[in-house]
């Protein structure tokens, strides 16, 4: 198995340095599931770790991190990336969660983080509800060193899920929800509903 898959076994011995991992899919892809197996590793093996979310994300506890199957960690919630920089210690791994709800400057603040030797793992949808790239997680996934996309199961037909189509009528960017306001869709069913070609 490629070593690089497992970026937690290539710090034993080496000097602290740092990276940025990205984990991005739709809703309902284990994004968040897969962000707390690898800090929860990084904890077992003693490493310092903290965890950081944005402010708009309060669907569950404002102090958690929280996947939906409620496996949680405890995360600060951070109005802005730059307050990540200034509320971070002496750490060895940053998680962030949602980074799809930062804006831009979400890029320099990991790409810094990064370079005094922070390993980053950012975790956000690569898409917003029309298909189209959602805010900085383009750009952290073109600054990282890796990227995991992990897909959900179309609700429709079974095959590999990679858009978070809205079945309610808001024309927002942002509406925070869950299954009764998106349902994952491979691409073949996701063109039908909107009627593509
Ligand atoms: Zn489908």
């Amino acid at each position: 198995m490629d070593q690089y898959f497992f970026p937690e076994t290539s710090r034993i011995g080496a000097p602290p340095r740092g990276w940025i991992e990205v984990i991005c899919g739709s809703m309902f892809s284990g994004k968040t599931e897969e962000l707390i197996r690898r800090l929860n590793r990084a904890r077992i093996a003693r490493q310092r770790v903290e965890i950081f979310k944005p402010m708009i994300d309060t669907r569950y506890s404002v102090e958690d991190v929280v996947s939906h199957d409620a496996k949680a960690i405890r995360c600060t919630p951070v109005a802005s990336p730059g307050n990540i920089l200034l509320m971070t210690g002496d750490v060895d791994v940053i998680g962030i969660d949602e980074a799809q709800f930062f804006d831009m400057s979400l890029v320099d603040v990991c790409n810094s983080l990064a370079n005094q030797g922070v390993r980053v793992i950012v975790a956000g949808l690569d898409m917003d509800y029309l298909g189209k790239p959602f805010g900085p997680l383009p750009a952290l996934m073109a600054t990282s060193e890796d990227i995991t996309k992990v897909h959900a199961i179309c609700i429709r037909c079974g095959n590999l899920a990679l858009y978070s189509h809205r079945t309610s009528e808001s024309n927002q960017l942002v509406v925070l929800g869950e299954t009764d306001k998106y349902e994952p869709l491979c691409r073949s069913c996701f063109n039908l509903e909107h009627g593509n070609k």
